[in-house]
């Protein structure tokens, strides 16, 4: 059987009107003869109000129970859309993330996907059921539940789809694809047709919340096209593929908030131990950078739920130093050693003050100070993604 994996994310669930809406589109799927898996996202904003409530007992909350906390979300909205399935006269049946086979690291709040085995949804799926699977979450080797990082329904939806070798996934949400810049940024960023896997990879990387970054390796792994589109805005959509023609020059930035840097400093052995000190803490760096005496680490903070007392634990210790309020801006695509030259000057004529810039691949970043994100993303997408006299 042909299987579609179709992701819905909060704004497309926000209320019970929209699940009903969304319920006559997967019901419309499956009449065209497909098995239908459903990945949802919680309702609406309701992952940040039960982080809130966490919050207002303790600023630091233990991430196990707010794995816990927070997965409910996702149960909330999978079993409200198996209702409106059901009272439509559409077989279905909702999942957590362990019913549905998803195995997890033990890392709370920010788990890894270890395996999928997806024998129930196999199971329900023959039995000409919709299955919808809880976006986020799944199931530790120590059977705690985990979830996978903030907009992690993503890598839900991918991770099956590449688990039931789905012909396609459909990622839903309120914008009708990827664009050359976070359009709520850049009101005149481009619509992006046709992106590679690699393209989207790096643009995830870079910090683009529109597709979360773990997820674009299950579909590349299996080679699982991907389509991008707006819920309730039929038309456009962004086509993620292997056979997509590949930009060749600057084709998107993007802007990433809350980057602390941190350097440890003194010998060999000493900054082992302090290094082990901060992955004690479950501080994942985006970045190591090891220089001949101190050794540099950039962490994106914006997710971390008990960053205050980790940066105060972090601050504690002899060698290290902390810096935060600093953001990067990425321009991605062409080559980033020809694009170096062309960022640093459109952010100097713009105003920006460049804390630093480093290479990846097809990606350069700059990192600036915190209020001036927006700026340079702006000054960049005008300058280099909309100017052709910027070319290479
Ligand atoms: P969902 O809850 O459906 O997963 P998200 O809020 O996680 O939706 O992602 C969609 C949002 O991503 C858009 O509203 C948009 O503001 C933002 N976004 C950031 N960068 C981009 C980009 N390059 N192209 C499109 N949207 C982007
Ligand atoms: N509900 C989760 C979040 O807000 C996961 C997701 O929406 O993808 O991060
Ligand atoms: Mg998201």
């Amino acid at each position: 059987m042909s299987v579609i994996v179709q992701k819905y994310g909060g704004s497309s669930v926000a209320d019970v009107e929209k699940i009903g809406l969304v319920a006559d589109r997967i019901c419309a799927t499956r009449d065209e003869g497909f098995g239908v898996v459903v990945v949802v996202s919680a309702m609406g904003k309701t992952t940040d109000e039960l982080l809130g409530l966490a919050r207002s007992i303790d600023p630091n909350p233990p991430r196990r129970e707010l794995d816990l906390l927070l997965s409910t979300g996702e149960r909330v909205s999978m079993t409200l859309l198996s209702m409106a399935l059901q009272r439509r006269g559409c077989d279905a049946i909702s999942f957590t993330g362990s019913q549905s086979g998803i195995l997890t690291n033990d890392w709370h709040f920010d788990a890894k996907i270890l395996e999928v085995r997806p024998v129930r949804v196999l199971d329900e799926l023959a039995r000409g059921r919709v299955v919808i699977v809880a976006g986020y979450q799944g199931m530790s080797y120590k059977r705690e539940v985990t979830t996978l990082g903030r907009g992690g329904s993503d890598t839900t939806a991918l991770a099956m789809a590449a688990a039931l070798d789905a012909e396609r996934a459909e990622i839903y949400s309120d914008v009708d694809g990827v664009y050359s810049a976070d359009p709520r940024v850049v009101p005149a960023a481009r619509h992006l047709g046709e992106l590679t896997y690699g393209e989207m990879q790096s643009m995830s990387d870079a910090g683009a919340k529109v597709l979360h970054a773990p997820a674009v390796e299950f579909a590349r792994g299996k080679d699982i096209p991907v389509h991008c589109r707006a819920t309730f805005a039929p038309g456009r959509e962004t086509r993620i593929s292997r056979q997509a023609l590949a930009h060749r020059r600057p084709f998107a930035v993007v802007g990433q908030p809350a980057i602390a840097r941190l350097w440890v400093a003194g010998s060999d052995r000493e900054r082992r131990i302090a290094l082990q000190a901060t992955r004690a803490l479950s501080v994942v760096p985006y970045a190591e950078t090891r220089g001949e005496e101190v050794t540099e680490l950039r962490i994106a903070t914006a997710h971390v739920p008990d960053w205050g007392r980790t940066r105060d634990t972090l601050m504690a210790h002899p060698g290290i130093t902390l810096e935060e309020g600093a953001a990067r801006v990425t321009l991605v695509g062409g080559s980033a050693e020809v694009h170096r030259a062309t960022l640093r000057a459109v952010l100097a004529e713009a105003g920006v003050n460049v804390l630093d810039v480093d290479t990846h691949g097809e990606r350069v970043s700059a990192l600036v100070a915190a209020t001036q994100q927006d700026d340079a993303v702006r000054a960049l997408h005008a300058r280099v993604i909309l100017d052709p006299d910027t070319d290479d």
